[in-house]
């Protein structure tokens, strides 16, 4: 039997507050869109559509490119969006799964798709672990049983011909459904359940996107890199530009780019743990363009050169030795700078920072030295072999 997947991803995730659509944010390097189409690209699925609204298209089309998969358009309703899908759905079986949960296991889309075969439905779901209550808003009205009542997530998987038949009534009818198992219980028959994962969680909140995760794609396999970076006060400059933070000092560092050395550890660690070239390779010194350089936008290109090589970065550990300016008070910022351009939540990124004790060129204060290490996931391990 074949198997469609869509995945609903035409909303505008307004509740995240991240002024785009935040399937398009980064987590783990990679839009949450890659992560959640990854899980799905799997031997036994078929075809892959997304629900997408006419303004996510453009970035859409090139996170879907490497996976098949197809827009298809979006509704002003989840409803609508998924019965749009539905009619390009050539499987025998479909499975329709919020592009917002990218922790979604191969154990629970192997799960869905027997459920069906079995019971002609199969809803995600978690039995309730907290009292639930009917309130009008102030006042509780009435305490159901506990034991009958179950959270529902996706993916919810059903024979094709059914759930494209309940939409149609659903469409007849006008009305706006918030899943497939009410469309389905509505119109077929009471869908079926099975018992999801914890881990299956959806990411609607902005905190949502700074929790911490499992290691996405850590069973892909990983890959550990290191840079080092060195460069000399002599600059006639006040400043310091170190992780993207301009310090006051009495010097600057000499460079083509913005002389940022801890940036350019990271960019080497990144690289290096890709497999890539080093950082003078795609970014030469000789090259006008990176003439003052800002080195955060260039850590971001290395992050998408890493992605392409079919790495995402899981962790990085920095630390830069200088004499001369103090790093304390700035820590903070230069670690939520890495975060950023990484793409990691900041309890994934560290960076330290230390004297030379006066011995040798840092602690002459003739320089600053930055050493990286950064933990890779492989993102793409099947498409590499
Ligand atoms: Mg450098």
């Amino acid at each position: 039997m074949k198997v469609s997947v869509i995945i609903c991803a035409a909303g505008k995730g307004e509740r995240a507050g991240l002024g785009k659509n935040k399937l398009l944010a980064p987590l783990y390097g990679a839009p949450v869109l890659y992560h959640t189409l990854k899980k799905f690209d799997l031997p036994y699925i078929d075809q892959l559509l997304i629900t997408c609204s006419p303004e996510d298209r453009e970035a859409f089309s090139a996170i879907a490119a490497p996976f098949g998969a197809i827009l298809t358009e979006g509704g002003r309703t989840r409803t609508e969006s998924v019965y749009n899908a539905l009619k390009r759905a050539s499987g025998d079986i479909v499975l329709i799964h919020d592009g917002a949960r990218p922790f979604v296991t191969e154990k629970i889309i192997a799960d869905c798709i027997d459920g069906v075969k079995e019971h002609g439905s199969a809803v995600c779901s978690l039995p309730s672990t907290d009292t639930t209550v009917i309130a009008d808003g102030e006042n509780v009205e009435y305490v159901p049983d506990r034991s009958k009542l179950f959270t529902v997530q996706t993916p919810q998987g059903f024979f094709t011909a059914k759930i494209k038949a309940a939409y149609d009534l659903a469409a007849e009818s006008g009305k706006s459904f918030t899943d497939d198992c009410s469309v389905y219980t509505q119109y077929i028959a009471p869908a079926h359940l099975f018992t999801g994962d914890v881990c299956n969680r959806k990411l609607t909140y902005k905190s949502d996107f700074d929790a911490q995760y499992p290691a996405m794609n850590a069973a892909c396999g990983q890959a550990i890199g290191i840079g080092c970076d060195v460069h000399a006060f002599g600059k006639a400059q006040p400043f310091v530009t170190l992780c993207g933070v301009k310090i006051p000092c009495d010097s600057g560092l000499i460079a083509h780019s913005d002389g940022d050395a801890p940036v350019h550890a990271v960019m080497d660690a990144i690289l290096s743990a890709a497999g890539l070239k080093d950082i003078g390779h795609y970014f030469p010194d000789t090259d006008e363009k990176f003439a003052g350089a800002d080195s955060i936008g260039m850590l971001k290109e290395a992050v998408s050169l890493a992605l392409n090589a079919g790495y995402v970065p899981l962790n990085l550990s920095l630390t830069v030795q200088a004499e001369k300016p103090r790093l304390a008070k700035h820590i903070d910022r230069m670690v939520a700078n890495l975060a950023s351009a990484c793409g990691l939540p900041r309890s994934r990124v560290a960076v330290s920072a230390g004297t030379c004790e006066r011995l040798g060129f840092v602690g002459e204060g003739l320089g600053i030295a930055a050493t990286a290490i950064v933990l890779m996931g492989r993102a793409d391990a099947e498409k590499q072999n």
